[in-house]
């Protein structure tokens, strides 16, 4: 198969010979190629993104709502295929992408709808006949980049996001993962998205992100992805006044108090833990276990990954799938042999699973010291560190010693207590007793070193509206 781009409304085998070659992570084998975008095809992206922002604005919010909604339901017709590409070239377990590829269809619902209710107000004035407006307006052009661990989660907000505000995009989707994300575009241009309005590109993603952001046509910039990465796509911005939503990694903490029923909740956080192979920016990583409960949590948490079934996410049972990249077997490598030399005890798996694809053992280790490496960067992969605590404040302000602050989860069945972590913790994004992210109608993103800016909710909308303040005397 081969994936293209899609420009000012065509599909496009570029204007270069550059291609990326698709893998399948369960075995390693090249299963396609992907078109890469040169200089002249990114020329051709930012002219009808420029174009397709003057139609589309004037396109009113009933109308844009109207064509998204037919979007949605055209990718919940074509789910099934959908997820089937994200698990070829992904690796997660088949369920898993249906969920990811049923989920577009919500996500763009919800934003259909709050693009109708984008409100301005009228500020009552000081003087007799004066109008005082608040207008809010499509921010314009948005560049939007987005990762492989959730090839249609991710992008689809962007997408939707923008286009219900009145603005036009450019998405960058992941070279690793095209196939699922050109369905998707597929349904937004038969759904009647305009020429010019998205754009879809792969290329090289530092010069994309760099011609793009630095182009005057581009008014807004999203990224969901790595820290170094945010951190170097925020200084660019900053440097051409581009405004921007980043959405970068996470370190979450998973609390567990000793009230809390540890069987139970050891089966919550493996589940969350191994979903996606532990590729998910919100995974639980430093579990945090009370003493009363530490040993029972350990005993039922090691026993509940080693009966986790690994292998091809297409096959039937499977519920953790292959690394999505070869160089991630390697990180984790690295993780679990300097977790090791500091003092941490393996509890279970540590290393690769055979020599054909990308599979890792779902890896524990406890009583890890504060100056391992994997308690301080992110992991991004099936391990999980559980370490103990014995008063709760000791818990709040581990959580709060990394720079990060995306998501961090909290069990206990004492209020005083959910409500101390409820209030103490620094995350944007704090789950009791459950798991409770990522919904269409709830807002997502972090806080210090993971970003700024929310996807989803009615937040989510104000990413790409502009305020216009429009005062009037009645002639
Ligand atoms: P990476 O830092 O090389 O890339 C992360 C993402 O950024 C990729 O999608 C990549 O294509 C993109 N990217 C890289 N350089 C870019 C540039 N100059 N301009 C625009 N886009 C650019 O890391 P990786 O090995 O692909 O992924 C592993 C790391 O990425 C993890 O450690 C994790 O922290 C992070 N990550 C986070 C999320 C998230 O949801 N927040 C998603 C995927 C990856």
């Amino acid at each position: 198969m081969s994936a293209h781009l899609f420009i000012n409304g065509k599909w496009s085998a570029g204007s270069g010979n550059r291609r990326g070659q698709i893998l399948n992570p369960a075995n390693g084998e090249t299963i396609g190629e992907v078109t890469f975008a040169e200089t002249a095809d990114l020329d051709a992206a930012l002219a009808g993104a420029e174009q397709g922002f003057r139609n589309w604005s004037r396109v009113s919010a009933y109308e844009r709502a109207n064509i998204l909604r037919r979007a949605a339901t055209l990718t919940r017709e074509r789910a099934e295929t959908v997820a089937r590409a994200v698990t070829r070239e992904q690796g997660k377990p088949l369920p898993e992408a249906l969920m990811e590829a049923r989920g577009a269809g919500d996500h763009i619902d919800w934003y259909a709808e709050e693009g109708r209710r984008a409100y301005g107000r009228v500020i009552p004035a000081r003087a007799p006949g004066i109008l005082q407006m608040v207008l809010p307006e499509p921010v314009g052009p948005v560049a939007a980049f987005s990762p492989w661990n959730f090839p249609i989660g991710q992008i689809v907000r962007k997408i939707a996001g923008a286009l219900a505000a009145g603005c036009s995009i450019i998405a960058k989707a992941p070279e690793e993962t095209p196939s699922s994300v050109i369905e998707l575009v597929k349904c937004f241009e038969e759904a009647g998205v305009p020429a010019g309005v998205l754009n879809l590109v792969f290329g090289v993603p530092a010069e994309i992100s760099q011609h793009l952001i630095a182009s005057t046509v581009i008014r807004k910039v999203s990224f969901t992805g790595s820290v170094p990465v945010g951190r170097h796509l925020g200084e660019l911005s900053a440097r051409h006044l581009k405004r921007t939503t980043m959405e970068l990694g996470g370190h979450a903490p998973f609390i567990v108090c000793d009230d809390a029923d540890p069987g139970a909740v050891s089966a919550t956080g493996v589940a969350l833990k191994f979903r996606n192979a532990g590729q998910v920016c919100a995974a639980p990583t430093r579990f945090l276990v009370q003493d009363g409960i530490f040993d029972a949590f350990v005993e039922a948490f090691v026993a509940g990954a080693g009966k986790l079934k690994v292998g091809d996410g297409a096959s039937e049972g499977v519920q953790m799938g292959p690394l999505a990249h070869a160089r991630r077997l390697d990180a984790m490598a690295g993780f679990v042999r300097d977790a090791v030399e500091a003092g941490g005890q393996l509890r279970a798996g540590g290393k690769r699973i055979g020599n054909e694809g990308f599979f890792f053992e779902p890896t524990v280790l406890t009583n890890v010291p504060l100056s391992a490496r994997i308690m301080n960067d992110e992991p991004f992969g099936p391990i999980a560190i559980v370490n103990r605590f014995s008063e709760v404040d000791e818990a709040i302000a581990e959580s709060n010693r990394l720079p990060f602050g995306l998501a961090a989860f909290a069990f206990s069945r004492r209020v005083d207590r959910t409500d101390r972590l409820m209030r103490g913790i620094e995350a944007g994004m704090v789950s009791i007793n459950h798991f409770g992210l990522a919904a269409p109608e709830t807002p997502f993103g972090g806080i210090k070193d993971s970003g700024h800016g929310s996807e989803g909710g009615s937040e989510g909308i104000q990413a790409y509206l502009t305020t216009k303040f429009v005062s009037q005397l009645n002639a």
